[in-house]
């Protein structure tokens, strides 16, 4: 077998046309007798890999020139406690709770200040989202946080939240360069790149610039100050370098895409082939409500957990891997992200078809 389709929800596909690339380069990149894993951060080879990632972010985000671009590491999961840490400065939060991940970074913020949980969707099992139009915003709330994609339950919003007002503070890690984000309706946008960007190792963070400041909370870790990093340009340590480099190549493959208003239209495409065929199954349905669906993960259920674990395994022996949903969930998740190409859904389509024939 060549390479298979994965639909792995996270470290997940990334395009061909970017490994290969990457294995071109391996031995010698650009002529200089060594790979990008071996060579320093300070060699000006390295400064240009990490200048053109960025403006090649900048370029297809459109980021105004009051944000900055840090390339940082730790995941995801290291900025649920770098955000109030550097954010709150009334120490008060409201956070909307919409899955696992917004629920942690809940969690995580109320060791440091006053979280307050201004909406949740946990009421069932995270398979909507919450109306965000006139929330109990706190007043010296010093952010709302929302996670935008939810990653295990397949919802996301479609509309930002009324924050009346206050700062947007936006995981997006699941739908990260998937369509148009307006970078301006948020004070922090940030996201771990192994969903839909490159390789794990690197979180992407984008903060206005009047966020970033030196009187952080009391006992803030010097690497957690979004200062130390804007300052020193991401290079206050050693960055996580062969990782920015593939988010880099990512970077110029989208833009050969067309940029993400063309991307945004492939992946509804392409969801949209999961999604009618789930609305016509009688084997086969959907777990959110149609309204909130995520164009990037799909969880799906048969309700006979035997005949989950039959397709999960049949699946996989026909080269749709990684189909087995979130254990809190259960039943199968297809995470279709930007490097998913569209032949891979249709197939999948085809063998769910199949199957559903062979096992009425
Ligand atoms: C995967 C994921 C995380 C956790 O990312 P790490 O980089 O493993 O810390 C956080 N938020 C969302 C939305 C995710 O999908």
């Amino acid at each position: 077998m060549g390479r298979v389709y994965n639909f792995s929800a996270g470290p997940a596909v990334l395009p061909e046309e970017v490994l290969r690339e990457a294995a071109d380069e391996m031995l010698d990149y650009k002529g200089c007798g060594m790979s990008v894993m071996e060579m320093s951060h300070r060699s000006k080879v390295f400064d240009d890999i990490i200048k053109e990632a960025e403006q090649d972010l900048r370029d297809l985000m459109n980021i105004p020139d009051n944000y900055k671009v840090l390339f940082l590491q730790g995941g995801a999961s290291q900025q649920f406690s770098a955000i109030p840490m550097n954010l709150m400065k009334n120490g008060v939060a409201d956070y909307i709770v919409t899955g696992q991940w917004a629920k942690k970074a809940y969690q995580e913020a109320s060791r440091y200040g006053k979280a307050v949980k201004i909406a949740s969707s946990e009421d069932k099992t995270f398979s909507y989202i919450p109306d965000c139009s006139d929330l109990p915003i706190d007043e010296d709330a010093d952010y709302v946080y929302i996670c935008e994609n939810n990653t295990i339950y397949g919802t996301k919003y479609k509309k930002l939240p009324n924050t009346k007002g206050k700062t947007l503070v936006a995981d997006v890690s699941s739908c990260f360069l998937s369509e148009p984000h307006d970078v301006e309706k948020y004070g922090v946008i940030y996201g771990g790149v192994q969903k839909n960007v490159g390789p794990a190792g690197v979180v992407i963070v984008i903060i206005r610039e009047d966020l970033i400041r030196d009187d952080v909370m009391e006992g803030t870790p010097t690497m957690l100050k979004y200062k130390t990093q804007a300052d020193k340009d991401s290079l206050y340590n050693t960055p996580p370098c062969y990782g920015i480099y593939i988010c880099g190549k990512v970077f110029k493959w989208l833009k050969k895409q067309g940029g993400l208003q063309a991307m945004k239209e492939y992946n509804e495409k392409k969801a949209k082939i999961l999604y009618d065929f789930l609305d016509e199954s009688e084997m086969f349905k959907g777990t959110v409500v149609k309204e909130d669906r995520s164009l990037m993960n799909v969880p799906f259920v048969t309700g006979d957990k035997e005949l989950d674990a039959k397709f999960v395994a049949e699946a996989e022996a026909n080269g749709f891997v990684n189909l087995k949903g979130h254990r809190t969930v259960g039943g199968m998740r297809a995470s279709i992200y930007n490097a998913m190409p569209i032949e891979g859904v249709e197939k999948l389509v085809e063998f769910m078809k199949k199957f559903e024939a062979e096992n009425k």
